[in-house]
C-alpha cells in the first residue's frame, strides 16, 4: 500500500538514526546483510570457544589413556604398578578423568578403557578394559 508513514528508525547496523516505514530496521540494505554477517560470526566465535573449552578436556583425558597404554606397553608383567610421580613425569593429568570404578574394593580412576587403581598412597596399578 501506498502513503505509509516514515517513522523516525534507528539502524540496527550502524546506529544512525533515518526515516523508514515501522517495521524497517536498517537504513540501507547493504546493513542489513552486515547485520547478519556479524552475528553469524559472533555466533561462530562463541562455538568456537565452546570447541576450545571442551577440546582442552578431550585433549587430556587422551593424552592420559596414551600414557597408560605406552605404560602397559613397556611392561609385560601382570600388574602394573606406578607412582604418582612417575605418571607426573610422563605429563598424566590426575584432575581428569572419565569415571570413577570400583573393583574389589579400590578405587579405579579411568580414562576411557585405561584406568589407575588406587593401591596406597600415590601408588597405583594400571588397568585396562581392552
Ligand atoms: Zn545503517
Amino acid at each position: 500500500m501506498k502513503g505509509t508513514y516514515p517513522y523516525k528508525k534507528t539502524c540496527l547496523y550502524c546506529g544512525e538514526q533515518y526515516e523508514g516505514r515501522l517495521n524497517s530496521k536498517f537504513c540501507l540494505p547493504g546493513h542489513k546483510a552486515l547485520y547478519h554477517a556479524d552475528i553469524k560470526r559472533q555466533n561462530e566465535e562463541a562455538e568456537g570457544e565452546k570447541y576450545n573449552r571442551y577440546k582442552n578436556v578431550v585433549d587430556r583425558l587422551i593424552k592420559n589413556c596414551e600414557i597408560l597404554d605406552d605404560v602397559i606397553e613397556k611392561n609385560s608383567v601382570p600388574k602394573i604398578s606406578v607412582t604418582r610421580n612417575e605418571l607426573l613425569q610422563l605429563g598424566f593429568s590426575f584432575e581428569y578423568h572419565t569415571s570413577i570404578d570400583g573393583q574389589e574394593g579400590y578405587n579405579v580412576f579411568m580414562s576411557f578403557d585405561n584406568g589407575l587403581k588406587v593401591m596406597g598412597i600415590d601408588t597405583y596399578e594400571v588397568v585396562t578394559r581392552k
